[in-house]
């Protein structure tokens, strides 16, 4: 049996591109790893670091106290849990899994029951940032955990990463992750458009870039403008939906002559005319974009 002085055991199962550096990082920081994964060569690179290789999910659920879980998708991590061969059924009572890939919400509770029906305890603990960043022990983690559950995986995440973000219960961090890649992969699609629309205009990239990097473009709106203005209450203008709309359309339409195809701006402009046809809001600051669309879902806008 894997023994790490003064500390939990640890298994890891899942050491693909994200998986194998931050095994990697917890073995080379002092945790004696037993590792699992369906690729032998990702296996005997951790070997060959000094973890050891278990021969199955339940031999290793059965030797640790923690089991991370770094897998592709949803039933991936079903299947290395729940299956009548899988972490529940062999692990002991108190064990603690902690699943750090980016899956389904609704599978995220699923997981967490199914555990807690056997004693056993549930963290959702998705990661931020890059490979590069796993790398280097760089990464950031959204964690949704019981406060004493966080406590448990605490050592693990500040051995992989440098930012650790405790969102609330199980469950909380995986949909932290969602609105955060929401925002990345949709701002990413933007941010293509965009600058396919200053290469048809024919600007100097480098120039644009910095201009951009200046203002809230690069959505200064959360780091920056939303904390004093919408989310603080305060949607008096600022700079008017009228006039977002009037500089939104000014770019799609450049963008239509210029034969870029502009999907996300042109969504962003239907949705700026229509908040300009509920109530006021015309002539409130652009942030108070936040208020139209809670309107439209029936949520209550938030407020810090
Ligand atoms: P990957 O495909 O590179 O690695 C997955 C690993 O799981 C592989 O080594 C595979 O052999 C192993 N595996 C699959 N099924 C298994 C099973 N039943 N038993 C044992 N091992 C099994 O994926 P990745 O890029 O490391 O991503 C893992 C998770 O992290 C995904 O949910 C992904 O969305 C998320 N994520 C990825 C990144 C990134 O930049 N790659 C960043 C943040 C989060």
């Amino acid at each position: 049996m894997t023994q790490s002085t003064g500390r939990e055991r640890i298994g890891f199962i899942g050491l693909g591109a994200m998986g194998r550096p931050m095994a990697s990082n917890l073995q080379r920081k002092g945790n004696d790893l037993v590792v699992y994964d369906l690729n032998r060569e990702a296996v005997d690179a951790l070997v060959a670091l000094g973890a050891r290789a278990a021969g199955s999910v339940a031999e290793l659920a059965r030797e640790v106290d923690i089991v991370v879980t770094m897998l592709p998708d949803s039933p991936d991590v079903e299947a290395v849990v729940l299956a009548p061969d899988g972490i529940a059924a062999a692990g002991a009572e108190d064990l603690l899994v902690m699943d750090m890939s980016t899956i389904e919400p609704s599978a995220t509770d699923r997981l967490a029951a199914a555990l807690a029906d056997r004693s056993m305890a549930f963290v959702d603990a998705p990661v931020g940032r890059l490979v590069s960043h796993a790398e280097k022990g760089e990464s950031l983690f959204m964690v949704g955990a019981t406060s004493n559950d966080f406590g448990r995986v605490r050592p693990l995440l500040e051995a992989m990463g440098t930012t650790i973000q405790h969102c609330g219960n199980p469950g909380s961090g995986i949909r932290t992750k969602l609105v955060n890649n929401f925002i990345a992969i949709a701002t990413c699609q933007l941010t293509a458009e965009a600058m396919t629309l200053a290469e048809s205009f024919g600007l100097d990239l480098s120039t644009t870039l910095d201009t951009v990097n200046g203002t809230t473009a690069t959505n200064g709106h959360l780091q920056t403008a939303w904390r004093g203005k919408v989310l603080a209450g305060d949607t008096a203008p600022g700079f008017r939906i009228r006039l977002a709309h009037k500089d939104i359309s000014l770019a799609v339409e450049a963008a239509r002559q210029a034969g870029v195809p502009v999907f996300v701006g042109a969504a962003a402009r239907e949705c700026l005319g229509q908040a300009m046809r509920t109530g006021d809001f015309a002539e409130r600051d652009f942030s108070a974009l936040l208020d139209v669309v809670c309107q439209q879902s029936g949520i209550a806008a938030p407020r810090l």
